[in-house]
């Protein structure tokens, strides 16, 4: 597990914060290319991403946060969507295989992931980590064995069926991209030392994307 550095000023000492003592791993989760989209993921889990729900599309320092290590999650994850599909289809080019992306705010998480050979593209419903109405916060215990199943996504996964492909779910990602960019996505992407690097290429070509195409993850 690698926490991104951002977050390093809020970990009182370098052990997780449950209790466990399991020492954590910071470094630079910065993906991308400075020609392309480039971001941050907060915590790389094996081949597994996380990324809070920001309230702010750009990543900030968490100045407001009194835990001892907390993603910032205050945004929805509705409004963080398209950062999160940018972050899912940047982090499947750059592990070179379908790999998911936890999406997560205070209340819910989201489940991406981006096929970046068949460019399938598939979103899970919202999932509630809380049983509502209910005092206590109790976790909701389907939402948890979901995420459990995430977390070992290793696995469980079992591949991207041929009907999936035949059904035509396509982010159609070559649309919003030429064939230079597309290139660059392909062979091109890298694991950290982009840190404040501008995108030339904003954000707004994956916001473009067809959202109504996407393969359903999980249902509700
Ligand atoms: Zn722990």
């Amino acid at each position: 597990m690698k926490i991104d550095s951002g977050y390093a000023d809020l970990l009182v000492n370098m052990e997780c914060p449950c209790g466990c003592n399991t020492p954590i791993n910071v470094g630079d989760n910065s993906i991308g290319h400075k020609e392309v989209w480039n971001g941050i993921v907060d915590i790389m889990l094996g081949p597994l991403a996380v990324s809070g729900a920001k309230s702010k599309v750009e990543d900030k320092v968490l100045e407001d946060s009194n835990t001892v290590c907390e993603l910032d999650t205050s945004g929805k994850l509705e409004e963080a969507k398209h950062q999160l599909i940018s972050e899912t289809i940047t982090f499947a080019f750059t592990m070179q295989s379908v790999v998911p992306l936890l999406g997560i705010s205070k209340e819910n998480f989201r489940v991406y992931m981006y096929d970046p050979d068949e460019d399938l593209l598939y979103e899970s419903t919202t999932i509630p980590l809380f049983v509502f109405p209910v005092e206590g916060r109790q976790l909701h215990i389907t939402s948890i064995i979901a995420l459990w199943m995430i977390v070992n996504f290793d696995h469980f996964f079992t591949g991207v069926k041929c009907n999936q492909i035949e059904f035509g779910y396509k982010a159609d990602l070559n649309k919003f991209l030429d064939e230079y960019h597309c290139d660059i996505y392909k062979h091109h992407l890298r694991i950290g030392g982009l840190r404040h690097v501008k995108s030339k290429h904003s954000k707004e070509a994956h916001a473009g994307m067809n959202m109504g195409k996407f393969n359903r993850l999980i249902s509700s």
